[in-house]
């Protein structure tokens, strides 16, 4: 820890209260819990230049920058869109793997992001898809009062469903509740996809590689679905296997053809 704060400690300007050191932080301080990408990410920990990553903590409404670590130097950017607990940015071009922080308005600088933020080259990024293939629209998302693992996203029955991205397709089975499902396990990041409510069973065996834009099946409402659907998930990890799905929205609508993105 004590590396990467010093590292940052050579920004200067806004940095008195950081080199008064022993004082209590006053309680506006900017506090970060985690950064996440959301966009042209390899996955949720690793981004690419042009990236746009959320951070989460306290006290981030009065960010007036957030600062990357870069080869010689920390490279600060602009904040895209900024609440209490959140703040949106774009990954600059010359920012490097490292612990963003965010600094106030005031000149108050949070704590380095506690997980490492990744910066890989935009050659890292598989090519990606929206896995329907036709007109849709978002039902119900993550969480959604009832631990709902993933998003539901409207389309009719029958609508082809693609593979988002390069990978293979680990899980074919039926269950009661998410009907005819597959699970795909991307191959250039540590994610795994699930599709649910098939209309019949993937025609892939278990086994078989998909790249983007594969057919892996068609929107259907089997198990328990109220109307033609696809149950979305998106695992950081192995599905069931020490992973957790996350919201998949962001990722989604990353991948949205950009003629029907609203
Ligand atoms: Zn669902």
């Amino acid at each position: 820890m004590a590396a990467v704060a010093g590292c940052f400690a050579s920004l200067g300007a806004g940095n008195a209260l950081a080199e008064a050191g022993g004082g209590l932080a006053p309680s506006g301080t900017p506090r970060l819990s985690d950064a996440t990408c959301m966009s042209r990410c390899v996955s949720a920990r690793k981004a690419t230049p042009g990236a746009t990553v959320r951070l989460t903590g306290s006290y981030l409404d009065e960010t007036s920058r957030v600062v990357f670590k870069g080869a010689s130097k920390p490279v600060a950017a602009t904040y895209k869109s900024r609440t209490s607990s959140s703040v949106e940015v774009v990954v600059p071009a010359e920012a490097t793997s490292g612990r963003p922080l965010v600094v106030s308005e005031d000149g108050l600088r949070s704590n380095p992001s506690p997980s490492v933020l990744e910066v890989v080259p935009a050659t890292a990024l598989p090519r990606q898809v929206f896995p329907v293939r036709g007109s849709h629209q978002y039902w119900a998302g993550f969480g959604d009062g009832r631990g709902h693992q993933g998003a539901d996203v409207g389309a009719a029955c029958g609508t082809p469903l693609v593979a988002v991205a390069a990978g293979t397709i680990t899980k074919s089975e039926y269950h009661p509740r998410a009907g005819n499902y597959l699970i795909i396990d991307l191959k250039r990041s540590d994610q795994d996809l699930a599709y649910m409510h098939m209309v019949e069973p993937t025609p892939l065996k278990v086994g078989t590689p998909v790249s983007a834009g594969t057919v892996v099946g068609n929107v259907g409402d089997t198990g328990n679905a109220s109307g033609c659907h696809l149950h979305f998930e998106l695992w950081e990890g192995e599905y069931y296997e020490g992973g957790a799905p996350v919201d998949p929205i962001p990722f989604l609508k990353s991948l949205e053809p950009r003629a029907k993105r609203k």
